[in-house]
Formats: structure tokens, sequence, C-alpha cells
């Protein structure tokens, strides 16, 4: 061969930055507005509606010429202040993390490395099998078990799901499917959607999960449980699931997983559990006890994003047995064969858990936050929350015109405004639009939901900046709101005629 470096026929023009030094100066004023926006999380309003101007500046045409790194900071800079208020101390809708500006690091850190996490022999891949390795400690899972690190809960689910579903069939459904095996499983009528969206993706569909009942206390109904798995088996179906919750997303209820366990081994079915935040419960004296029966699941869904507040995204699928898990998704064609040596060693790679060949590595916030902080602090952060939310509802409990409507269970305190005499609707009516003030006019962020037929405020805790001052601020300004104009109009608009 002989020498030939060739010259470019046109001088090389690659993604990089012209001049490092000047990128060096744009990359630190992207960095301190990061920062401070961080830094302001607990002044100002929960929420503020992206203004039009900048909803109009997103609507411009696909750029031919590049609008060059000045511009682009500068626009990414303004949208930093319309978040969904998840960061401020006064956000308690639906199950949201709170975030915390280490993780702004590790997110630069991963991005630089640019690493594909789906497998090979690199520095991530030993991160996330450190990662997988500290969740089967929390868990109590043994060393057989295997996990991977995902989007979130739902996607958890899905893989869960689609494990206990080939394993029950043999692994014949990964080329077979699943037509005509009269597959069904069951969960409470308080379990979230993502369950329901796991059984139609992995093509059972969503009639093959059950909704068995829930009790007072919002748990599922173990007696109704049972007569619904006997009632399938003599119709000839062949019950192969079922999900409990630790930590319902209504009212943080935890199903009893220790009676789960054992209804499952007796039915010899797999024992699923959707702890998305309450799974994390684990890290806290107060929650702890409460959920020994996770260590005897299959399998396990939960979130890093929510109560340990790694940025988003960032969930986790735990399964029980590794040659299980393995068996559901393993599919190496020639191109991605494994190697003993190089490159391509590293086995097995995450690629065969999971649905996903080409990953980011969101393992290493996930690292960072565990490093960083410790066991403890984070669980002291989950404790507070819980004793916040119980003292919410003893201050709901004795304010006139308010009213609990579920026990506090864990994090989350459901209630409502009320006036004698008003019909139900009229008083749904007037609590959605207490919240929506609320929201509208930045003060906090709880959101809705429905319990025994009624609209609740819902306030969910999972925000290590929440001080007990901000649920003081939180009550005094429904009650404020629910005897203002806005709300009266609402009520006059919703009485019946
Ligand atoms: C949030 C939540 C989910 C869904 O998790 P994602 O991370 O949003 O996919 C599932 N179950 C419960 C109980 C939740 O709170």
């Amino acid at each position: 061969m002989t020498d030939t470096s060739h010259e470019e026929p046109t001088p090389q023009v690659s993604l990089d930055p012209d001049d490092w030094d000047a990128f060096r100066a744009q990359a630190q004023r992207m960095l301190d507005a990061a920062i401070d926006r961080m830094q302001a999380s607990r002044q100002g309003r929960v929420w503020t509606e992206l203004p039009a101007e900048i909803k109009d500046t997103l609507k411009a045409p696909l750029p031919r010429e590049g609008w060059g790194t000045d511009d682009v900071i500068g626009r990414m800079e303004a949208l930093l202040p319309y978040g969904a208020g998840n960061t401020n101390p006064r956000f308690f809708g639906w199950v949201h993390g709170s975030g915390t500006p280490s993780n702004i690091l590790a997110e630069m850190a991963a991005s630089s490395m640019n690493a594909n996490v789906g497998g090979r022999d690199h520095g991530a891949i030993y991160v996330e099998k450190q990662v997988i390795r500290w969740c089967r400690e929390l868990f109590a899972f043994p060393e057989t078990a295997s996990g991977i690190v995902v989007s979130g809960t739902s996607m958890a689910t899905i893989i869960a799901i689609k494990v206990a579903r080939d394993a029950r069939l043999d692994f014949a459904s990964r080329k077979a499917g699943v037509c005509g095996h009269g597959l069904v499983g069951y969960t409470s009528t308080e379990a979230h959607s993502c369950v329901a969206r796991a059984f139609d993706l992995v093509g059972l569909g969503t009639d093959a999960l059950r909704r068995i009942p829930a009790n007072d206390r919002l748990e599922i109904d173990m007696d109704a449980l049972k007569a619904a798995i006997a009632q399938d088996r003599a119709a000839g179906l062949t019950p192969f699931v079922v999900v409990g919750t630790a930590g319902t997303v209504n009212v943080g209820a935890i199903d009893p997983l220790d009676q789960l366990a054992d209804l499952a081994k007796d039915e010899n079915l797999w024992f699923h559990i959707d702890g998305a935040f309450g799974a994390l419960g684990v890290l806290s004296e107060r929650v702890r006890g409460r959920l020994t029966g996770i260590r005897r699941a299959d399998s396990l869904a939960f979130d890093f994003h929510k109560w340990m507040h790694v940025n988003y995204d960032a969930g986790f699928a735990l399964i029980r047995d590794e040659v299980l898990h393995r068996a559901a998704f393993t599919d190496r064609p020639d191109y991605l064969k494994a190697k003993d040596r190089g490159l391509a060693g590293g086995n097995p790679w995450p690629v065969e858990y999971g649905p996903e060949l080409s990953r980011g590595f969101r393992a290493l916030k996930v690292w960072a936050q565990l490093a960083e902080f410790g066991t403890d602090r984070l669980g002291q952060m989950i404790t507070r929350n819980c004793d916040q939310a119980a003292y919410l509802g003893e201050q709901v409990a004795s304010t006139p015109g308010l009213e609990l409507l579920a026990p506090v269970a864990l994090n989350i305190c459901c209630f409502r405004h009320v006036v004698d005499g008003l019909p139900g609707p009229v008083l749904d009516a007037m609590n959605d639009e207490i919240v929506i003030q609320l929201q509208e006019q930045g003060i906090a962020a709880p959101s809705t939901t429905q319990l025994h037929g009624r609209t609740a405020i819902r306030v969910n805790i999972t925000n290590h900046r929440t001080a007990r001052k901000d649920l003081d601020i939180l009550l005094r300004e429904i009650v404020r709101i629910a005897a203002s104009p806005e709300v009266a109009a609402v009520r006059e608009a919703a009485r019946p005629a």
C-alpha cells in the first residue's frame, strides 16, 4: 500500500466550534443560566404559561442556514422560566420529582461522552452495572436478579409484563404471539393506567387485565381478587400475573404486598409491583416497614425521577430472574454478536434486557444522585414529605369549609372545599376552578382527581424543597379563592336551573 494522504477537496468543515475559547465562554454563560434557574426555584410563580412571542418563535420554518451558537443559547435561556413548575416548592400536581442542581453536572458529563449504552465494553456500561447492583441491594433482590435503566415506570412495566408473558408461554410467544392462550392478569381499579397500556403493547389487550375493586383504604380487595381468579380458571382462561401497587397515584395506598406474594405463589402467578414513587419508600425509616413485600416480587417497576429527584427522565425495571429477563429480549444478529475481547466485549449487553438498542447514559445521573447524597439523606427527604402530608391532613381536618376525602396513607392528601346544601356537580366544578385559579395565579400547583365520585384537590408531595410554610400558604389561598368572585361565578353557572 502506498501512502496516499489526500488533501480534502474543500477545507474540512465539521460541527465542532471554529473557536474553542469562544465556545467555552458561551458554554459558561449557559451553565450560569442553568444554575441561576435552579437557584431561583423557590422564588416567583410556580407555573407561567409560555408567552405568545416564544410560542411564535417556536413555529419558525426549518432553518437551512443555522442561526449559530449565540442565537440558540439566547433562545434556550429565554425558555428556562417556563417549566411545569416542578422545581418549585409549591408544585404538588400529579407525581413529579423536583430535580437537583447537581444532576445538571451529571447530564453534562454524560452528554460529553455521548455514550450509546445499548452495549459494548466502555465506561458507561460499568456505571449502569453498578446502578443495577445498588438497586438489587435496595430492594433485597438476589444476586441472580437483573435490571435496566429506562425512561420511567411506564416502560419498565412494559418490560416486566413482557417477561411475565413470555415466561408463562415458554418464550414461544416471542415468535408465535399470544393468540388463543387466554392469558389474563389482575390489578386493582386504583392501579396506574400504565399497566393496561403494557397489556395493550405486548399484545394481550386491555380486556385481559381484570380491574379488581379496592377497599375503603383504596387497596386491592383480596377476596374479590381470589374470586376473579377462580372465575377465570373455571372459564378455561390462564391467569398469569398479578400487579400490586406500592403507592397508588390517587392517594398513595400500598396494596397488601405480602398477601399478594402469598397468593401469587399459591396460584402460580407472576407477581409484579408498580412502585413508581412508593417503592423508594424503602429509603425512609417511616415507610420501610410497610414495603417488606417488595423483596418477594418477581419484578418491580419504579422511577428515579420522582421520589429520588433525578432530573427527568429515569426509571428502572428490576427482574428477579436474570435468565427469564434475558430470554424475553435477547436477539443478537451478526452485526451485534458478542466477542470475548475488544470493544464488542462487556457481555451481556443492555440490549438483551429491553426493547431499545441505542440508549443514552441515564445511569450516570442515577449513580451520581445516589453517590453524592447517599441513601440516608435521600430517605430523610421522603420521611419529611410524609410528615408534611400528615400535617396537611390535620390542617385540612381543622379548617372550616374543607373536607378530607381519603386518609393520608403516604405523601398524598386529597380534600375538597365544601359548602352545605350544594349538589355534588356544583362542588366538583368549584373545586376544579379553585385548582385552576391556584395554577393560573402562580401560587401553587396541585392537581385534581376523582375519589368516590367526587372531585378532589390532590396534593402530592414528592418535593425536597417543600416546607410547612408552603402548605400553610396553600391552605390560606384555597380559603381565599373559595370565597372569590371567580368561584362564586362557577357556583352560579353550575347550579341546576
Ligand atoms: C408516575 C406513575 C407511573 C408512570 O410512571 P412514568 O415514569 O410516568 O412512566 C406509574 N405508576 C404510578 C403509581 C405512578 O405514580
